[in-house]
């Protein structure tokens, strides 16, 4: 077997400790695997929660699954890979085989999800290590890094002349978004649309709204300066979140000519949930796209779900199929109909990923790219 190669990672020692830019051992590509030189990585606000303790992950570990770069070496059965391939990485590796695969939700794979929660590659075991020590890997891909080792079908392969930034972006922030509003929800032209909650992905499904031709997109937040974001990007109405989740409501109802068909909730927030479902009109849906805390629940006006038949959908990865929407989407983007380099509002190298995470939980930032070049 080759030898293992360093890299430099962010690597996190243990929940609610600081970032630590370090050289690790990356063993080479397994069977299925491909190792990549990464040139951007987006900084999420699921890295954020699993480096805070919000979400259990197993450390040490490094964080980072918004990652694009350059296939460099290939494991053994590769066939749709070369070296010297772009690549976009997605997060949701798929074995074809299980009984979720072969009811063709691949993005909810049951072979592929329990081993990203333990932190290894498919097989269970990881490519990393720091001073003899295992290292985990988070969502297969650790893009806080140099160089990685992920499995194959966690590459996209892209056109090389997309910049890697925005490739990155798509490898979540961008697919939960835009792909919630085309897949999960499947908006039509002319419905009416709502986004609770204006970070990366809420702009993103901002955006798919605009692209998917959605008469009305009220945009809904705190915050004004994300607001403002949300109108340069095309949403039509603000809704400043204040008071009540009814009270917020009943403002989205106002704006959208007596409710939307469907109302998009993006942060993951409770209060955020309810007050989408009882934004929409008749036959209308929330569609529950932010991650909440494990603890979290949510309460309802039950009575409203029969009969207005308002309905409750989920949506993990915006049911993307990277293969497919991954390519779709940044071609769209090449020909000016997703704005999506306009997510971004910072960008810092590999040395200050600790600094990024606290620009993440600021609020501030829309989206944070670590500059791997
Ligand atoms: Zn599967
Ligand atoms: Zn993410």
């Amino acid at each position: 077997m080759a030898d293992a190669i360093t890299t430099r990672a962010a690597l996190l020692p243990a929940v609610g400790t600081r970032l630590r830019v370090v050289d690790l051992e990356l063993d080479p590509p397994g069977p299925g695997e491909v190792r990549v030189r990464l040139h951007a990585s987006g900084v999420c606000s699921d890295d954020l929660n699993a480096f805070d303790g919000s979400v259990e992950v197993p450390c040490p570990l490094v964080l980072g699954h918004e990652g694009a770069g350059v296939v460099e070496e290939v494991g053994e059965g590769i066939e749709a890979l070369r070296v010297g391939d772009h690549v976009a990485l997605s997060w949701a590796p798929y074995c074809g085989r299980c009984e979720e695969c072969l009811r063709d939700l691949p993005h909810l794979c049951g072979t592929a999800w329990p081993k990203m929660l333990a932190g290894g590659l498919l097989d269970g075991t990881t490519r990393l290590r720091f001073g003899g020590a295992t290292v985990h890997h988070y969502c297969f891909l650790s893009s806080f890094a140099e160089r990685a080792v992920v499995p194959e079908r966690s590459c996209v392969r892209i056109p090389k002349d997309v910049p890697f930034d925005v490739a990155a972006l798509v490898g979540c922030a961008v697919a939960s978004g835009v792909c919630a509003v085309w897949r999960t929800a499947g908006v039509r032209p002319g419905e009416r649309v709502a986004v609770f909650g204006l970070g990366g992905t809420g702009l993103a499904a901002v955006v798919g709204a605009v692209a998917a031709g959605a008469a009305d997109i009220v945009a809904v937040d705190s915050q004004e300066i994300r607001l403002e974001r949300a109108r340069e990007l095309g949403a039509t109405a603000r809704v400043r979140w204040e008071g009540s989740p009814a009270d917020v409501a009943a403002a989205v109802r106002d704006a959208s000519g007596g409710g939307v068909d469907y109302a998009f909730e993006a942060r993951g927030r409770p209060a955020a949930a309810e007050a989408a479902l009882m934004s929409t009109r008749i036959r209308g849906a929330a569609v529950l796209c932010g991650i909440p805390r494990a603890d979290a629940t949510i309460t309802l006006p039950a009575l409203s779900i029969p009969r207005m038949e308002r309905r409750v959908l989920g949506s993990i990865y915006g049911s993307a199929r990277p293969d497919r929407d991954f390519p779709l989407i940044l071609d769209l983007h090449r020909r000016g109909h997703l704005p999506l380099d306009r997510l971004i509002s910072h960008r810092l190298p590999l040395a200050e990923a600790d600094a990024a995470m606290d620009l993440v939980r600021s609020g501030d930032a829309t989206r944070v790219i670590l500059d791997l070049e």
